[in-house]
């Protein structure tokens, strides 16, 4: 059944001139890509994003950096979307990215870590609501 899932390109990979090599690589693995956008998030967006990690110590950080530039933001559409789109990814780590995800092959470190993707259905419905509410 088709699903939809939130995928974000992440400023480290906008900044290396990747994200056309992994806007390929989403289309070649059969996702229809519904909505894009390129923005650079407000602190404040980025913390609000991510606001389920608030306690984490990685926090701060992580949201200063999802703010340091310009992401590209994408509503993509599949059958099993969500769970495909964590497997293309790979591991949260690059170190731990299996060869052939996008992670192990852009990645930086476990925070710049080139992409994001939404973890469940309910999330996937949450993120895009956030990002792309009342433009639907
Ligand atoms: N992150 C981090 N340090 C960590 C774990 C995660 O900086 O120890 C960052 C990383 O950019 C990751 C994001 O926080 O993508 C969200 O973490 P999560 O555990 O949800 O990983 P994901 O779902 O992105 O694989
Ligand atoms: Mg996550």
């Amino acid at each position: 059944m088709t699903e939809k899932t939130l995928a974000i390109i992440k400023p480290d990979a906008v900044k290396k001139k990747v994200a056309g090599r992994i806007i390929q690589r989403i289309e070649d693995e059969g996702f229809r890509i519904a909505r894009m956008e390129m923005l650079r998030p407000a602190r404040e967006l980025a913390e609000g994003f991510y606001a389920v990690h608030k306690s984490k110590p990685f926090f701060g950080s992580l949201t200063e950096f999802m703010s340091s530039g310009e992401i590209v933001v994408m509503l993509l559409e599949r059958d099993d979307a969500v769970a495909h789109w964590r497997a293309v990814m790979g591991a949260t780590d690059p170190a731990l990215a299996a060869p052939g995800t996008i992670r192990h092959a852009f990645g930086f470190s476990i925070e710049r870590n080139a992409v994001h993707g939404s973890d469940g259905p309910d999330t996937a419905a949450w993120e895009i609501d956030y990002f792309f509410k009342n433009k639907t």
